[in-house]
């Protein structure tokens, strides 16, 4: 079942496009790789981006209500990063990941609707820095013809998040005016997307004018150099003092306060996420100085917790790549074996849109 891999592959790295041979990793074991062995990454303590380490596991098999995909784009999320340090709690060792796009390889006892050989996409996966991997079959999702392993991989944790945020946490509608955080990274491009093609009228921050032409091209309306200028200062102005109805705020630690001074009386900050860090202790009556406020911290958990969401949400954001009528940015592409770099990347700012790993 282990299929072997081009020893040459492509690499893409923020503003460089490059070819390189690759030297072979140090893993876990050294034996030759065994017929029912894959590749995996793993994590046996928490820590810094050198703890996450190339093994060599058993190919899984599926149990009751499993399938087996051979993946083929692994999605690289924040999440990930977050339990690599610590900041969220799992039991070790550990595969990261939970986003991946591949092929039916097996079906486990139970499982329907689903044939070998189908593409699907999931953010369910068990452990998706892998050449294999399981996923329940409850959260698992066909992809639509003429979409890309890539593109579906890049698609769905961000793209759903996107969609939650745009069509549930705070529905936009024509004439409402959003601010999203970090306007030129994965979520950001796609939620700016959305909520201009909703009607709203979008201002994004971003932290270099790379960022901000990037942004600019996704539909933003205004765009914010929040580390040159204090973002609060410039909604303020472009709203002639009004603030807008929603924040869309996935930054956290550093733009928390500013996003609840930036709404209009009754507005709603979604903090969806904290990559600059988690926001420390609040108290709730400062919702009511500012203006009776709405706060509300938003997982994709909860919004793709039935099959009929999930569809939803995932058959929108599918289709709507596979038409081209939502953009993805999948330049930033490692293999497998360079998940440390992928996630030190995103860590450190570097990258804009989706960051995707090659088994
Ligand atoms: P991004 O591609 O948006 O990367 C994070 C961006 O945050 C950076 O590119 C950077 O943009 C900005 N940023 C600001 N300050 C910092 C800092 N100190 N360190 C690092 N980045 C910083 O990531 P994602 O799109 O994958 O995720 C965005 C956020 O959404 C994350 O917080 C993630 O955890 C969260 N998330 C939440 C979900 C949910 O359901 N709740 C689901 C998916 C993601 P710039 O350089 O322009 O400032």
């Amino acid at each position: 079942m282990h299929c072997s891999r081009p020893s040459q592959q492509r690499i893409f790295l923020p503003g460089l496009s490059l070819h390189r041979i690759l030297r072979p990793l140090p893993r876990y074991g050294s034996r030759v790789h065994a017929e029912a062995e894959m590749n995996a990454i793993q994590i046996h303590e928490t820590g810094g981006p050198e703890v996450l380490r190339l093994a060599e596991l058993p190919i899984p098999e599926p149990g009751l209500g499993q399938v087996l995909i051979r993946v083929e784009a692994v999605g690289v999320n924040f999440i990930e990063i977050y339990f690599r340090k610590g900041v969220y709690k799992a039991a070790l060792p550990l595969t990261p990941g939970s986003e991946a796009a591949g092929t039916v390889e097996k079906l486990g006892p139970g499982v329907t609707g689903f044939a070998e050989g189908d593409a699907v996409a999931s953010v369910g996966v068990l452990g998706s820095y892998a050449e294999y991997a399981l996923v329940p079959a409850a959260q698992l999702v066909k992809t639509p013809a003429g979409l890309s392993m890539e593109q579906a991989a890049a698609a769905m944790l961000q793209g759903m998040t996107a969609h939650y945020l745009a069509y549930s946490t705070f529905p936009l509608k024509a004439g409402d005016t959003a601010l999203v955080h970090a306007g030129a990274g994965g979520v950001g491009l796609l939620l700016t997307q959305m909520a201009s093609r909703l009607g709203a009228r979008v201002i994004t921050t971003v932290s270099t004018p790379a960022k901000a032409e990037l942004s600019r091209e996704a539909g933003a309306s205004d765009v914010i150099l929040y580390t040159e200028k204090d973002f609060e200062v410039e909604v303020k102005r472009l709203t002639d003092g009004k603030g807008v109805d929603v924040v869309y705020d996935g930054v956290g630690k550093t733009t928390f306060d500013g996003s609840l001074n930036c709404l209009r009386p009754r507005g709603l900050l979604a903090l969806f996420g904290g990559a600059s860090g988690p926001v420390p202790p609040f108290d709730p009556i400062q919702l009511s100085g500012k203006g009776s406020l709405f706060l509300t911290r938003p997982t994709l958990w909860h919004y793709i917790a039935t099959r009929m969401e999930l569809e939803w949400r995932a058959g929108n954001v599918l289709d709507w790549a596979a038409k081209g009528e939502l953009r993805l940015r999948t330049e930033h592409l490692y293999p497998l074996t360079e998940a440390a770099q992928a996630q030190t990347d995103l860590e450190e700012r570097r990258t804009t849109g989706k960051i995707l790993l090659e088994p």
